[in-house]
């Protein structure tokens, strides 16, 4: 327990809970108080933060990242092509992390997150050259400083072109090697219970870069140490094609028979699935990021959202890797995913509340965290705070509305853990134009031959 005095964020514009017109009050990193309209908190002893001019939010949980990727946006070489030849393009260039440039990479995207509202954020990183074995570990170091919430997943990737996989033989290695490093990073760095700012998930990367026995074991491994299974499912018309051919069956099946249809596994995309898969993922509390720019500008597809939530399946919200995205901008993806989804349904089924939902409540479940996402006595004092003074909002009627429809893409203040991360749209002890000409200069370097 800290001797820090309980912060009362006081009279917001407007926010995201019921019962709090006159705002919440944190203390020890939780929220502990929601004081209703006429109300006053009943600790006497509080620190005031005046939000008269903040709309606040749940901090926003972002389900699926490659950090990584930063380094090869809108890459050139990439450009234009859907999900296999656009991999086949970039792994070669992937093949080039190194220790200092990954850290780069995972600073960058770890702080564009942070700035637009995001408060806990995922990372499947799989690519594992020569060299860049303690990936996990730097991604470790880097959250701690900037001080956003983590479920890193340790990925992997063990059937390569040889095999009949699709990256080639440099960027994977062998299923002991995968296996023991994912004991050594949960032993090393995994943190248990409510406030937990730092977690570890196991991910091999998808049906055609791993190999069944891999796939297997992952799945054993994740029940004993007792964390979370994520890997990219659904994707692309291609994927089908290619699980038909190998395995002689749909991904929907070939994960069950892997041992991962259940509670612990949450998946990236989910496009392709039919009614039948749906109920047997809802039935299996399996959960589904839904990547809406990736899914855009990889042309994979659209995913069927409204139809997931009928059958029960959770929904949240992924910004996906730096190459198919290409930013990291979690309030932008809100955004992307409204107007997605609201395009394929109607204005009767998707509103802005629905897109920040699968953003907060929605995310937490992808991440097994019930205690994150919601703005409640009890949960965690996770925050995100947004101004509506730019010229974007103004104008504006309805304040949340507003967040959305306007489109908001920078918070003013972020809280973690009832810490301040972000303060007056900055990153306290970020030098952004230093990151900016390191990071560039790295994914030069990377880029370039
Ligand atoms: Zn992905």
């Amino acid at each position: 327990m800290s001797d820090a005095k309980p912060i009362w964020i006081k009279d917001p514009l407007s926010i995201l809970a019921d019962g709090a017109e006159r705002g919440i009050v944190t203390r020890d990193g939780r929220i502990v108080e929601l004081v209703p309209s006429g109300g006053k908190p009943a600790m006497a002893d509080v620190a005031v933060f005046d939000a008269s001019d903040h709309v606040v939010l749940p901090g926003l949980i972002n389900t699926h990242h490659h950090f990584y990727q930063t380094l090869t946006r809108a890459l050139p070489a990439a450009m234009d092509r859907e999900l296999f030849p656009w991999l086949q393009a970039l792994y070669p260039v992937w093949a080039k992390l190194t220790p200092e440039r990954l850290e780069l990479g995972v600073t960058v995207a770890m702080s564009e997150l942070l700035l637009s509202g995001c408060t806990t954020t995922t990372d499947h990183h799989y690519v594992f050259p020569a060299g860049l074995e303690e990936s996990v570990d730097i991604e470790v170091e880097v959250a701690k400083r900037l001080g956003v919430r983590v479920l890193l997943t340790r990925g992997s990737m063990n059937l390569s072109q040889r095999d009949g996989g699709l990256p080639p033989d440099s960027v994977v290695q062998d299923e002991d090697t995968i296996l023991a490093d994912s004991a050594r990073v949960v032993a090393k760095h995994h943190q248990r219970g409510a406030d937990a700012m730092v977690q570890i998930a196991l991910a091999p990367c998808s049906p055609f870069s791993v190999t069944t026995s891999l796939m297997r074991s992952t799945a054993d491994l994740a029940a004993k140490l007792d964390v979370r299974l994520h890997t990219h499912l659904a994707e692309t018309e291609d994927e089908n094609k290619f699980c038909q051919q190998m395995y002689g069956c749909r991904p929907l099946d070939y994960l069950e028979q892997c041992g991962w249809l259940n509670a612990r596994t949450w998946l990236a995309h989910g496009i392709f699935f039919n009614a039948d898969e749906m109920k047997r993922l809802g039935k299996a509390k399996t959960t589904i990021s839904h990547c809406a720019c990736s899914n855009q500008i990889l042309a994979s597809g659209c995913c069927p959202v409204c139809e997931m939530e009928e059958a029960g399946v959770g929904i949240g919200l992924g910004v996906d890797g730096s190459a198919s995205n290409d930013g990291s901008n979690l309030m932008q993806e809100v955004r992307a995913a409204f107007l997605l989804q609201r395009a394929r349904y109607g204005v009767g089924k998707v509103s802005h509340k629905d897109a920040l939902r699968w953003a907060t409540k929605g995310s937490a479940a992808c991440v097994g965290r019930p205690e994150l996402g919601e703005i409640a006595v009890g949960k965690a004092a996770d925050l995100a705070l947004f101004r509506l003074d730019e010229l974007r909002f103004s104008g504006h009627g309805d304040p949340l509305a507003a967040l959305v429809l306007c489109g908001a893409h920078r918070a003013d203040r972020v809280m973690v853990g009832g810490k301040w991360a972000v303060i007056d749209g900055a990153i306290p002890g970020l030098d952004v134009a230093n990151l900016i000409r390191r990071h560039s200069s790295a994914a030069r370097a990377m880029q370039a031959g």
